[in-house]
């Protein structure tokens, strides 16, 4: 602990107040993840104003052997964004770096620094009627950069792709404090290796993402949202495949949820209503756009939408008829992660399957994670569109989630080994972190891991940058 009271000193020496916190119940907040499962000391907390500091900051952690966290608005479900436990670690957050340095309406691109807020982006490309193509419920708390460092998904991934799709360029303080400028805003440059692709979705295992640009696309003019209620994930599937093959690229999002999680957001979110009188075994929300301002999406949908009714595919349906109806259909889907915290918690999965294959997934995880844990409740919900499910699996009544997460092991491998024998990963979007190391070198154990290991080395050869993510050190 002398080695961290001589870097506080050093800290104090070289950095405005402003810059760092050092006081354990100011760092508390920034040291436990948002689900509540880590809880770490850092030797501080530190908060740079500007891309010079943040390379500062990362050359005194350096002299001193302090390990870095980057952390942005630390809303990452796999605790990649707090310290581990067993070596000195300064957490780096960047929101003090959240200005939006220029938008380019011409070229469609916006340059930001990497601690601007989701929404805010989102904000600033509607003033100029632009799209920022990223849409997910913790929007209102997640950084850019922390989307670009964990390669985000989100909500309407279906039609615009991840966050790797919307980067064009990056600035990014490396691990030995130099600054990489590749803050280009093109859509074609080969020059051998594409750098910035290593650092989208290395979750700060690589350096600090200072800055970004993003492409902005068209921004729909018009929209048209719907919830089916439909008895099997086999009909959620084949809705999803009819109005997909109608629309195309204009079914922007296509949402699937269960009685189970919406249950819990009827119970634990405020204002959220029951969608339809009875209740149904689960609920597809679909969302159509169009950039023309005068497309009737309803009538260009009615006659699919009666088939599927007729046909008994969907039993019910409701189709929003006005922006607060829409966010009232959102908010059932949005809300499943924050009610479900508020319910207790789960043990958490994030996997992908080609999406022919999820009905088959579903069922068999529905049947085979009852026998590993009698009583419990499975919470499947996520990005059907893309083939993208969160398998949530909440205890047995009056049992606590610490005794599932106690066996929670055997339980993981059996849904991650489902996902993985037909087809799919057992990490979609939300990446590794410190929560999915024992999955990665359980399912990845070989070349790819190997590879990884090799990288990090050659970028940060004493394991400064995130050390226990992602990938361990082998020595
Ligand atoms: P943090 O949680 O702070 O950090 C995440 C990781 O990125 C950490 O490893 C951290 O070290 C690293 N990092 C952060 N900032 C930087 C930086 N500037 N430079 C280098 N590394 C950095 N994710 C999805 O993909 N799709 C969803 O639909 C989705 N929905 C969510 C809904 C809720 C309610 C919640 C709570 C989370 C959801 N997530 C989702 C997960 C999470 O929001 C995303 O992973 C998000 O991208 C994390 O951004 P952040 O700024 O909070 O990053």
């Amino acid at each position: 602990m002398q080695e961290s009271g001589e870097f506080i000193n050093a800290l104090t020496r070289a950095f405005a107040p402003a810059a760092y916190i050092a006081g354990d119940d100011e760092r508390r907040p920034f040291e436990i993840d948002w689900r509540g499962l880590i809880d770490q000391p850092a030797v501080a907390v530190l908060l740079p104003g500007s891309t010079a500091e943040v390379a500062d900051m990362v050359k005194l952690c350096r002299e001193h052997s302090v390990a870095i966290v980057p952390q942005g608005g630390r809303t990452g479900l796999v605790a990649g964004a707090v310290p581990i436990e067993g070596r000195p670690q300064a957490i780096i957050n960047v929101r003090r770096m959240n200005k939006i340095r220029s938008v380019d309406p011409i070229n469609n691109t916006a340059e930001m620094e990497s601690g601007v807020v989701l929404q805010t982006a989102q904000d600033a490309a509607a003033s100029i009627d632009r799209l920022f193509p990223l849409s997910l419920a913790a929007e209102g708390s997640c950084h850019v950069g922390g989307t670009i460092a964990t390669n985000a998904g989100g909500v309407q991934a279906l039609s615009y792709g991840s966050m790797r799709q919307q980067v064009l360029g990056l600035e990014v303080v490396l691990p030995d404090g130099r600054i990489w400028n590749g803050l280009r805003s093109l859509r074609k440059e080969n020059i051998g290796l594409d750098l910035k692709q290593l650092f989208i979705g290395s979750e700060g295992l690589f350096g600090i993402i200072t800055a970004a640009t993003i492409r902005l696309l068209p921004r729909p003019k018009k929209t048209l949202t719907m919830l089916a209620a439909v008895e099997s994930a086999e009909f959620a599937l084949e809705t999803f495949v009819r109005v997909k093959n109608l629309c195309g690229s204009d079914l922007i999002s296509c949402e699937y949820f269960t009685s189970n999680g919406l249950g819990m957001v009827l119970e634990h979110v405020p204002d959220a209503k029951p969608p339809f009188k009875e209740s149904f075994r689960a609920y597809v929300l679909l969302e159509v756009a169009s950039l023309d301002g005068s497309a009737d999406l309803l009538s260009g949908l009615e006659p699919t939408l009666e088939v599927l009714l007729s046909e008994e595919i969907v039993h019910d349906m409701v189709v929003a008829q006005s922006e607060d109806q829409r966010l009232s259909l959102w908010t059932l889907r949005e809300g499943i992660s924050e009610a479900e915290k508020a319910n207790g918690g789960a043990l958490k999965h994030d996997i992908a399957v080609p999406i022919s294959r999820i009905p088959d997934v579903i069922d068999k995880i529905d049947r085979e994670i009852v026998q590993i844990v009698p009583g419990c409740t499975i919470n499947i919900f996520g990005h059907l569109g893309d083939g993208n499910l969160h398998v949530n699996i909440m205890p047995p009544k009056g049992t606590a989630l610490s005794e599932l997460y106690s066996r929670g092991r055997s339980v993981t491998s059996r849904v991650e080994r489902i996902a993985i024998e037909a087809g799919g990963t057992f990490s979609a979007e939300h990446g590794i972190g410190q929560l999915r190391v024992a999955s990665l070198e359980q399912h990845h154990a070989t070349v790819e891991l190997e590879l990884m290991r090799t990288i990090k080395k050659a970028i940060d050869p004493t394991w400064m940058m995130n050390p226990g993510k992602v990938v361990r050190h082998d020595g």
